[in-house]
Formats: structure tokens, C-alpha cells, sequence
């Protein structure tokens, strides 16, 4: 098997807390794997840490635990100059397209910004490359020289992901790209996104609240609960039969356009997230869950799970999950 583009091994990003309180425990644990051109959907309720895995992934947070290798290069052992490198090849869209762009800034000051620190391409070719950027989101050259208060938050987003693109990069790191858009344009970058992936052969680590565009978008999803990652598998694997218990309840909330069409049973959940400075013993979802009581010997409250290889079925496609209850039809390992 061929390198993957991202290894992310048993990262964890832990913050101080004020007055003796326990750390901030926003990412702890976290492995998995990229392939170059695959889509992997990040999901989870606020706070769960996708934010934050994608920041310390970019190397915007210094782990407190675990590795990154992109390509093969650990990212921590990276001179300043191997990661100037290394950043051209992934990038960032941010949530708020109105905070991200210098709003001092043209167009073609944003779009060339990139290439003139990476010492790319001649003055004249820059502004040849910045019309191609804004044609491959669907933007013209009678922007180049307008300011970002000129532009709707669609187009401003457009904008982000032309800068995004600039150097070429094989994997977009995209954080809430949608969640401050007007609904009426999120379906538009949506759009967009698939263009782009299927255009330039893409990898997305895609975060995303909105379940129906991750399924759109990703190959594969994994669900994040406090920290660490309770579920991955194949999205029409995941969308069709929900496996932990918290990914259940979190695809119940999907809306579904026929009321009458099959949809995974809800697990109504009990409570609110824990906070991260207090982490609950044993399965940190355990005070919510609805299936604890199933597991004998109030192990759920002892002992956390691991993430470990499962079938929904014998015959069915393998995903990882952590959880004590084996799913139907597979004995427990
Ligand atoms: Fe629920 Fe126990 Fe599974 Fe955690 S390990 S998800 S508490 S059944």
C-alpha cells in the first residue's frame, strides 16, 4: 500500500485550565489515516475538538502528545524551511469568510499574496495565474480589483478557497467552510467544493456540523465525541447503518426530505457534552448513553473502549468503532 497523504497517530492537544482545574483535555488520542484525493468528513457536536485536531494538524497548535506525517515527513521534526515546503502542498479554508480576507486587500493582492512568499511565478504571470484561480471558482476578471467589502459571504468565500488554491495544494483542510453562509449559498459551494476536488484531485479533511453535506462531500466520516474519535467508517456504510451508539443519535437529528422514508432508530440522548476539564471515567460518552446499561458490570463507567475494527454484520464492510457492545451478528473481541 502507497504512503497516506496524512498519518495522524494518537495526537492529543491539551489546554491549562486557570486555578488548579484539570487541563482542557480538547483533543486526546487521536489516529487516522488520509489517502492522496480522498475526502474525510470530521463530525461532532460543538466543542467536541474538530476545530482543534484541524488547527494542531496544521501545526497552528503544538501537540502535547502524538505525531503528524504528511507524506511520509513527520511535521515535528520539520526545519522552518521544510515547512514552508510542506505548507504549500496543504491548505486552509476558515469558517468566516469575512474575518479571513485583509480587508485592505484586493483581489489580486490576496490571490498573488501566496505566490510572491513562496517566490513563485513572475510579476506578470501572478496576475495571470489570480484570473485562473478566480475562473475556477467561479469568479471574473472584473474582480480582480475590487476589496473584500465589495463582495457578498459566497463570494468572499469563493475568494478564500481561490487563495486556498493558489499553491497548488493536494490537501484542503476546511474548517466550517459553510456554517456563516446564507443557507441559498451554502448549496452553491457545496457545489463548488465537488468541482474543485474532482478538477484537482484534492484530498478534504472536511468539518462540517451538516450531516447531509458530509455525505455529499466525503468518502469517509469520522465522528468525534470529547476529544477522541468514537467512530470511522465508509460514508454509505455510516449514513445507511449508524454503528456507536453517539452516532446514532447524532444522524437521527439528519433531516429527512420524505418523513415517511426508513431512518436510523433516534437513541434519545440524556444530558448535555461533559465538560473537557472533567472527563467522565470509563467511556467518556458513558452519562449520555442509552445502551450503558447493556453492558454488564457497569463496565461503560470503568473502562474506556478502544477503537477497534467492526462489522454491522458477518458479511458486512469492516468500519472502526469504540464502544463494549459488539454490534449485532459480530462476537466481542
Ligand atoms: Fe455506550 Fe458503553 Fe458503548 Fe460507551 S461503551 S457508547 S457507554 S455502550
Amino acid at each position: 500500500m502507497s504512503t497516506p497523504l496524512l498519518e495522524v497517530r494518537d495526537l492529543a492537544k491539551h489546554f491549562p485550565s486557570r486555578g488548579g482545574q484539570a487541563d482542557v483535555q480538547a483533543v486526546d488520542g487521536v489516529s487516522f489515516d488520509l489517502r492522496a484525493g480522498e475526502s474525510l468528513g470530521l463530525v461532532g457536536e460543538s466543542g467536541c475538538g474538530k476545530s482543534t485536531l484541524a488547527r494542531t494538524i496544521l501545526g497552528l497548535e503544538a501537540p502535547s502528545r502524538g505525531t503528524v506525517h504528511f507524506d511520509g515527513q513527520s511535521l515535528g521534526e520539520l526545519s522552518r524551511k521544510s515547512w514552508k515546503a510542506i505548507r504549500r502542498r496543504m491548505q486552509v479554508v476558515f469558517q468566516d469568510p469575512f474575518a479571513s480576507l485583509d480587508p485592505r486587500q484586493s483581489v489580486l493582492s490576496i490571490l498573488t499574496e501566496p505566490l510572491v512568499i513562496h517566490g513563485l511565478f513572475k510579476p506578470r504571470e501572478r496576475r495571470l495565474r489570480a484570473l485562473a484561480l478566480l475562473d475556477a471558482v467561479g469568479l471574473g476578471a472584473q474582480h480582480l480589483h475590487r476589496f473584500p467589502h465589495e463582495f457578498s459571504g459566497g463570494q468572499r468565500q469563493r475568494i478564500g478557497i481561490a487563495r486556498a488554491l493558489a499553491l497548488e495544494p493536494e490537501l484542503l483542510v476546511c474548517d466550517e467552510p459553510l456554517s456563516a453562509l446564507d443557507v441559498s449559498i451554502q448549496a452553491q459551494i457545496v457545489n463548488l467544493f465537488v468541482e474543485l476536488r474532482q478538477r484537482f484531485g484534492l484530498a478534504y479533511l472536511f468539518i462540517a456540523h451538516d450531516l447531509a453535506v458530509v455525505r455529499k462531500l466525503c468518502d469517509r466520516v469520522a465522528v468525534m465525541y470529547l476529544g477522541r474519535i468514537v467512530e470511522i467508517a465508509e460514508s454509505e456504510d455510516l449514513y445507511a447503518e449508524p454503528g456507536h451508539p453517539y452516532t446514532r443519535a447524532l444522524f437521527s437529528a439528519i433531516p429527512v426530505p420524505d418523513p415517511r422514508a426508513p431512518r436510523p432508530r433516534a437513541a434519545g440522548l440524556r444530558g448535555e457534552v461533559a465538560d473537557p476539564r472533567e472527563r467522565p471515567t470509563g467511556c467518556a460518552f458513558h452519562p449520555r448513553c442509552p445502551r450503558a446499561e447493556e453492558v454488564p458490570e457497569a463496565r461503560c463507567r470503568r473502562e474506556g473502549p478502544a477503537l477497534l475494527p467492526r462489522r454491522m454484520n458477518a458479511n458486512g464492510p469492516a468500519r472502526t468503532m469504540a464502544c463494549h457492545l459488539a454490534p449485532a451478528g459480530q462476537a466481542e473481541r
